[in-house]
């Protein structure tokens, strides 16, 4: 039992101590018990706790969605808060089918997504996630979702092919889905920027997202980008898009927005979506209770504040750094460790039987369970994850430690 936290620390009930280096699931950005954070978050609560948005918006809700916009890419000028990641990618699902109606094109009704991908647990979100063994039990219950390679270079990479090219061809899986399908009934394509939980910290090659973007344009489709775990600093930029030079429609976030503090997550939404729905029906038909909650808007917004205000980003691109050339250098030679990538303070280990073949190990071995034992045991926390290859489970270990990680820690 969690007893209590302390910067990079958790505390068991027992006293025992665990480095958090994963942030939970990528979620503690800014380590436990921020002094700063708790204030925001009591001082809220001795205003108002709940406001409901169909009455009233509120101040620290305000605040968040300039701070927000003032620095998103592109056209990202209007947000939608709700209470965390899988509720911000189904309000991109809905928000995006509605933007077509209201534009004269309801026949464009469906999403193509990405194998080994997730993008959360409700029925939508789980629909447009490539996550096999997730998806499994509730088929029946899944719309269809055409799911198109990742951008995973160490398997789907063919010998002698460069990055590159190897980008160019799997972005253009895209165009040959939409043109099988015909683009006037396809909505939007979603992805990760840096692929998290079924991958583990995987970015795409450089010319990947230029093409998808251009894929896009060239057929009306909207492009949602998922920062729910990369987002946020993460990767050592704010948004994770910003090191691909391409901004999406709609991006989603959550994770790092709280830091764990308060659950939230967000839509950002392009200028054209927002103007078409306020131009016509002038309402998105959508909603969840706790949307744009006060008290989880300031911590939020404190969150975000303490992370600019102390350069925090800077810390993630040196750390991230040194942890990466410290992983490449313990691990580089290890005969189980078949990859190590990731951007900033977000790592992947991928874990292998056997390193020429790439093999995973077999699933019944439960490999990851037994990473996640072991580094408990020695007071570590990672996040060991079973992917999906080649229709088997392989492994990979997360990191995300907290961004004021210091080389001590
Ligand atoms: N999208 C991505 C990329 C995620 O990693 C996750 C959670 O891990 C989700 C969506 C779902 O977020 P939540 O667990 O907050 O519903």
């Amino acid at each position: 039992m969690a007893a209590r936290g302390d910067g990079p620390y958790v505390l068991d009930t027992t006293g025992k101590r665990y480095l958090d280096a994963s942030g939970g699931a990528a979620v503690s950005c800014l380590g436990h018990s921020n002094a700063a954070v708790n204030d925001a978050i009591k001082a809220q609560l001795d205003r108002i706790a709940f406001a409901h948005t169909g009455f009233f918006t509120n101040e620290p809700m305000e605040k968040l969605a300039d701070f927000l916009c003032e620095r998103a890419p592109g056209d990202l000028n209007a947000v939608y808060f709700v209470s965390g990641g899988s509720e911000a990618v189904e309000a991109a699902l809905k928000l995006a089918r509605q933007y077509f109606i209201e534009k004269g094109e309801g026949s464009r009704s469906r999403f193509i997504s990405r194998r080994q991908s997730y993008h959360g647990n409700t029925l939508g979100a789980l629909s447009a996630g490539g996550n096999e063994w997730r998806r499994e039990p509730y088929s029946p219950l899944l719309m269809p979702v055409a799911l198109l390679s990742p951008c995973y270079a160490y398997r789907e990479k063919r010998d002698g092919e460069s990055d590159f090219d190897f980008g160019q061809r799997v972005a253009n899986e895209l165009e040959e889905e939409i043109l099988r399908q015909g683009p006037e009934t396809i909505c939007a394509f979603i992805c990760e920027p840096v692929v998290g939980a079924t991958l583990g910290a995987v970015p795409a090659v450089e010319g990947y997202f230029s093409r998808i973007r251009e894929i896009c344009d060239t057929y009306g489709i909207l492009l949602i980008l998922d920062e729910v775990m990369c987002g946020m600093g993460r990767t050592g930029t704010l948004f994770a898009c910003e090191q691909e030079g391409v901004a999406p429609d709609i991006l989603v976030t959550a994770k790092g927005l709280g830091a764990g503090y308060q659950p939230i997550g967000a839509m950002l939404v392009s200028d054209r979506i927002y103007q078409t729905i306020r131009n016509g029906s002038g309402f998105f038909q959508h909603g969840h209770t706790y949307m744009g909650h006060p008290v989880a808007c300031a911590a939020s917004l404190a969150v975000q504040t303490y992370v600019e205000d102390n350069n925090l980003l800077e810390n993630v691109r040196l750390q991230g750094a040194a942890l990466k050339n410290a992983l490449e250098a313990t691990f580089g030679q290890h005969p189980f460790i078949g990859d190590i990538r990731g951007r900033g303070l977000f790592l992947g280990l991928e874990i292998v039987e056997d390193k020429e073949t790439k093999a995973p190990f077999d699933p019944a071995r439960k490999i990851n369970a037994k990473v996640k034992a072991a580094a408990m045991d020695a007071g570590l926390m990672c996040y060991p994850m079973g992917g999906t290859i080649d229709g088997q489970r392989g492994d990979h270990v997360l990191l995300a430690p907290p961004f004021i990680i210091e080389a001590s820690h």
